[in-house]
């Protein structure tokens, strides 16, 4: 499958420009004009093993987690989805079933909880008038066209779309998020206002594979990012990318 992608010139493709750092005398050589994200994901996989993404007992938990994690940690977000299993309203069926203002409050710890319980009932809505309530017959769906759906939905954004289509339904499409953006930034790979679309297309053009591999790739970054490629002060020395800068920060 191959998502319909488009040409950016605000996608910067070029050589890392940050400074040197102790790497810089195991500096591997980088393919010109493309980010080695194959050797990428092999360093780090080697380094961190697989990573076991996403938590949730089912699709639809999947989804829930998918929205709720929306400008939060995933620690609130646990939160949230336990207070909705204890309710047992884990099901597109009794989500849209329970009165909004008890949405609103079981899911609270997620933050943002009155859009956020909009937003789970918009999704419910919608898959019940578009598939009959059925999350087979919606990832059934093509990536392509089902991406397009899931956008016109209230409150879900491109990032959102993606980790729903790729962890929960396992279509081969990439999610990209800060930290993604940032390490691509970093290595000179991702211009500073690169945006979303630009910088999910160029992945998954250099990095061509299936939704285990996706999967894989962004859990890993986001890995990486938890632990070396903080927002400031970026552990390149003890990173496993490091080696992969022409310069050092
Ligand atoms: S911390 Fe790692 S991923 Fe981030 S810029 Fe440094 S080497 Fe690259």
């Amino acid at each position: 499958m191959k998502l319909a992608s488009k040409t950016s010139q605000k996608v910067a493709f070029g050589r890392p420009t940050l400074k040197t750092t102790a790497h810089a005398q195991q500096r591997i050589p980088t393919r010109e004009g493309q980010p080695p994200l194959d050797e990428y994901y092999n360093s780090l996989f080697t380094t961190f093993g697989p990573q076991h993404w996403w938590p949730g007992e089912s699709q639809f938990e999947v989804i829930v987690g998918a929205i709720l994690t929306q400008n939060t940690s995933w620690a609130n977000v646990a939160q949230a989805v336990e207070n909705l299993r204890g309710q047992h309203l884990l099901s597109p069926a009794a989500m849209e079933q329970v009165p909004l203002g008890r949405l609103e409050e079981l899911i609270r710890p997620s933050g943002y909880f009155r859009q956020k319980a909009r937003k789970l009932k918009a999704f419910c809505e919608f898959l019940r008038a578009e598939y009959r309530g059925s999350l087979k017959r919606m990832f059934g769906t093509p990536t392509i066209s089902l991406r397009g759906k899931l956008l016109d939905v209230f409150g879900i954004g491109p990032e959102t779309a993606d980790s729903i289509l790729l962890y929960a339904g396992e279509h081969p499409v990439f999610v990209v998020d800060a930290y993604t953006k940032r390490m691509l930034e970093r290595h000179g790979w991702a211009g500073e206002k690169a945006k979303y679309e630009d910088v999910r297309w160029m992945v998954e053009r250099q990095f061509p594979g299936d939704a285990e591999r996706f999967n894989e790739l962004h859990a890993l970054i986001v890995k990486t990012g938890k632990h070396f490629c903080r927002s400031r002060e970026p552990l390149c020395g003890e990173c496993p990318l490091g080696r992969y800068l022409e310069e050092g920060r």
